[in-house]
């Protein structure tokens, strides 16, 4: 089906839900943060940046948004988010979307971005993943990853990128093969070139936009609400047969010639 100059058609289906969602400042968690809103939902969302952009974007939205400093590399902060969370009487969705991507070349990095990938796109949701089983095993929720297409192909001068991301599907398998019993799904989405502000140091760059742009067998760049659709269809009762999965949400860019 085409698309309509009419917005979005109402739908509360998330309505009475609750999802924790990181990284929603901005760029893809921001986007998953008004997706879940405009369902319905209330998000409780943790970033380590300001977030009163998301919070104006969501006011007037049928759900609510409540923002959470944190920091997901502190286990305290995560504890209290899964808390904040679990305090709205449920958790229905846990969407880790917070990451870093950081460039190391081996001859020259020193192990500190290694580091600091595996402690914010792997060992956080994880930690947070962990933290909230208990509240997902009650409502049969699901958990939503946010890993990458270098989490399937590999990439120059990305080791911690590459090798967390393909962690993080690694992850999001043991989850489902652990919560399955108790109803609770994992998946994972696996965008590739999303116009946000961590691939802004591509907007200045015409010839690299256009590569990406021409990579993809669309034809073009991804939007962050592209991916916040397959988000929440991934965290929706639509998907009540899907756990275990990562689906590329990357106009064809790996798949495609
Ligand atoms: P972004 O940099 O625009 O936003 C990331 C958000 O995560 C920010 O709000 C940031 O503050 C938050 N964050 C980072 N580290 C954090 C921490 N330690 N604690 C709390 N919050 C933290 O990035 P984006 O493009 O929106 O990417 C979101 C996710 O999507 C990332 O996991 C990224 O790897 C993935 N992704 C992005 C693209 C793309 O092209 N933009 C492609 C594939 C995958």
């Amino acid at each position: 089906m085409g698309s309509t100059d009419e917005g979005p058609t109402p739908d509360p289906s998330f309505a009475g839900e609750t999802a924790l969602i990181t990284g929603t400042a901005r760029g893809i968690g921001r986007a998953c943060a008004v997706r879940f809103a405009e369902r319905g939902a209330t998000v409780v969302g943790g970033d380590r940046l300001d977030q009163s952009e998301t919070a104006a974007t969501c006011a007037d939205l049928p759900g609510a948004f409540e923002p959470v400093a944190a920091d997901v590399t502190d286990p305290a902060a995560v504890e209290a988010l899964v808390e904040r969370a679990a305090d709205t009487g449920r958790v229905d969705a846990v969407v880790n979307v917070a990451g870093i991507v950081a460039r190391e070349p081996l001859a020259t990095h020193d192990g500190e971005p290694w580091e600091r990938s595996v402690a914010v796109n792997l060992t956080a949701p994880f930690r947070i993943a962990r933290e909230a089983a208990p509240h997902l095993r009650e409502t049969g929720g699901a958990v939503v990853n946010v890993s990458s297409i270098y989490g399937q192909i590999g990439a120059a001068e990305r080791a911690g990128y590459v090798s967390t991301k393909a962690g993080l599907e690694g992850l999001t398998r043991a989850l489902a093969a652990e919560l399955g019993e108790d109803g609770v799904r994992a998946n994972a989405v696996a965008p590739g070139f999303i116009e946000t502000p961590m691939t802004e140091p591509y907007a200045e760059d015409g010839a690299a936009r256009e590569r990406f742009r021409e990579l993809a067998a669309l034809g073009r760049l991804g939007e962050p609400s592209e991916v916040a659709s397959v988000v929440t269809f991934l965290a929706s009762d639509d998907a009540s047969f899907v756990t275990g999965e990562t689906v590329l949400v990357d106009g064809g860019r790996a798949t495609v010639e």
